[in-house]
């Protein structure tokens, strides 16, 4: 299935469309922003690692009871994804506190949590994406309360089939973000992608960041992190 006219263009991804109307094509770019869009740069290579690892959660994930949007990868950088309407909503799962967790609560990184969290913040840009909870999602009208039961299940087994996955190769998953979508039918399928621009990933052993942090904070390493990373998924070790 071949692209054909583009949909859309993102801060990390083009959307294209195919003749089939109900599949899309997904390119990831090496462009990186921060700070909703605040913080522009380039991470070089990243855009294969995110399109490669992404697939490579979607088909466990999808081994493991979750439906994704997943179809086939067609490149290092381009997908053919199910076209969904996207729930615009933000779900964050967190194990551990940091970023706006730790910023908002006055509370330092690091933190475990007896209980994984999950929050949703309203996805768009014009308004920097602001934290809501459930009501205010069924009240804005953003998803219906059966759809906000699934989308909470799903985020939650991702949670435990991710965090087991990534602690056999000695990382520790901090928190992520992910996106739903529509089919024509009305199921809900993850979509998006999950990747270190999206999930918080920290080395078991040393505490080292393995993800976007790195570039977020001007801390170097930002290209290796993300080869290490990917490397880690790759082998499996
Ligand atoms: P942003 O829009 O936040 O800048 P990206 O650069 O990642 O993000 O752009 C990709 C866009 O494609 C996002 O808006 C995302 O919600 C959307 N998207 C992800 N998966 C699908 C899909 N299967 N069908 C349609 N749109 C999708
Ligand atoms: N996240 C994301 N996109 C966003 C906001 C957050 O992918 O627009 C991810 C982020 O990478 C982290 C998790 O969600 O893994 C929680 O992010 P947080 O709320 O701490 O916000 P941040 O520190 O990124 O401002």
């Amino acid at each position: 299935m071949e692209k054909t006219t583009q949909l859309y263009e993102g801060k990390a991804k083009k959307v294209y469309a195919t003749a089939d109307p109900n599949l899309c094509v997904v390119s990831y770019k090496d462009d990186a922003t921060a700070f909703n869009g605040l913080k522009k740069g380039t991470i070089v290579g990243k855009g294969v690692v995110n399109n490669r690892m992404t697939n490579m959660m979607m088909r466990l994930l999808e081994k493991q009871g979750v439906p994704t949007h997943f179809v086939e990868e067609l490149s290092d950088r381009e997908t053919l994804v199910k076209k969904v309407k996207i729930v615009a909503l933000e779900v964050i799962i967190r194990n551990v506190s940091a970023g706006s967790f730790a910023k908002r609560y006055g509370v330092e990184e690091g933190i475990v949590f007896d209980e994984p969290t999950i929050e949703f913040s309203y996805k768009n840009d014009d308004l920097g994406d602001p934290l809501l909870n459930e009501y205010h999602a069924l009240a804005l009208k953003l998803a219906t309360k059966d759809e906000i039961a699934v989308i909470k299940k799903y985020a939650f087994k991702v949670n435990e089939v991710l965090k087991e996955y990534f602690l056999k190769l000695g990382v520790r998953l901090i928190d992520f973000k992910l996106e739903f979508g529509r089919l024509t039918d009305g199921t809900i399928v993850l979509a998006d992608e999950i990747s270190p621009d999206t999930c918080r990933f920290w080395d078991a052993k040393t505490g080292e960041k393995l993800d976007k942090d790195r570039f977020r904070r001007d801390m170097g390493g930002v290209e290796d992190a993300y080869k290490e990373i990917f490397k880690r998924v790759i082998t499996g070790e």
